[in-house]
């Protein structure tokens, strides 16, 4: 029935077209880490991340003629996560796209340690940053290279320091290469969680001051999914961290969580407070802990207006 589209699809229990489609736009653009369309000065400075305070100041945006993302403000200080959920099309994506600068603002500003973002060189903007998407990108070649993606002059130790903290050198080790073994296209097929932690592997191993997760929707097993977890605490430690959830249960801890709907924040808050205010989030904490099967209908009603 109708009652059941937009929590299904909310809880990331469909892996739909349109998500593969998002994640792997944001694939090219971190491999080709190039300068794109969007205007910068020659001699534009680098950013250097010195707090790692990111500040979203009244920023809208649209692709078009329809704005997708309206009048946001969020603040981050280093160590803190903040957290982005609602429906699929609210603008969690495009909210993160903003300041990865892969589209520029149209009014407003996004600042990272007061230094707005539109003023700094893009390469610099992009290395601060580190991306763990929910389908990341894997080139063919070693398990050792693709972690050290992006990383100049790592050595193997550190390669595999970093491998340990993402939960990841186990199922390496077994690999009939190990470290040497080969992947990507045409090479050894890896299940979701394992390419995920080598996703988070080569994360740890850019060490950025920010970092920007797309959470996981794909179906892996209770104990794969534990380590992610894991690794993901340990990632986000003294860093500077959004998320985009699509299980509540993952973000539950934290420091903030805005709830998205049509563009625009809807509701923030930390998880008790969002429960408290008995909204949009407490409603969809219902759900997903399955004390009541469906969204009530005036909430239904909003998603599919
Ligand atoms: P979410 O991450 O919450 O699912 P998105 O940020 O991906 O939401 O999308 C917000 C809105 O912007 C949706 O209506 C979507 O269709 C639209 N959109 C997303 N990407 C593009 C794009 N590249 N061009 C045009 N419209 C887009």
């Amino acid at each position: 029935s109708q009652q059941f589209i937009w929590p299904m699809a909310q809880f990331g229990q469909i892996i739909n077209i349109y998500q593969r489609a998002k994640a792997s736009s944001v694939r090219v653009f971190d491999l080709m880490n190039e300068r794109g369309t969007l205007d910068e000065s020659a001699d534009a400075p680098d950013l250097n991340v010195v707090e790692g305070r990111v500040e979203y100041d009244d920023v809208s945006f649209g692709y078009g003629d329809e704005t997708v993302v309206s009048n946001v403000d969020l603040r981050a200080e280093r160590g803190d996560t903040i957290a982005l959920v609602g429906p699929t099309g609210a603008g969690k994506s495009t909210v993160l796209k903003l300041l990865l600068r892969m589209y520029d603002v149209d009014s407003g500003a996004i600042r990272i340690d007061d230094t707005d973002i539109h003023d700094v060189n893009l390469r610099s903007l992009r290395r601060s940053i580190g991306y763990v998407s929910q389908d990341p990108f894997l080139f063919y070649g070693s398990v050792k290279e693709n972690i050290a993606y992006g990383t100049f002059d790592a050595s193997d130790d550190e390669i595999e320091e970093a491998a340990k903290a993402a939960e990841a050198h186990e199922f390496i080790t077994n690999l009939p290469e190990g470290y040497d073994t080969k992947v990507g296209e045409r090479g050894m097929k890896l299940s979701g969680g394992q390419r995920q932690r080598l996703s988070i592997a080569r994360t740890i191993l850019k060490n950025p001051a920010i970092l920007v997760l797309d959470e996981a929707t794909s179906h892996v097993d209770t104990e794969t999914e534990a380590l992610i977890q894991r690794s993901l605490a340990r990632l986000v430690q003294e860093k500077t961290t959004f998320a985009i959830a699509h299980r509540l249960s993952t973000i539950k801890d934290a420091d903030e969580i805005a709830v998205l709907d049509d563009g625009r924040i809807v509701e923030r808050g930390t998880h008790d407070e969002l429960l408290a205010l008995d909204g949009l989030y407490a409603n969809l904490w219902r759900v997903q802990a399955g004390e009541i099967e469906s969204l009530p209908r005036e909430f239904i009603e909003r998603a599919i207006r």
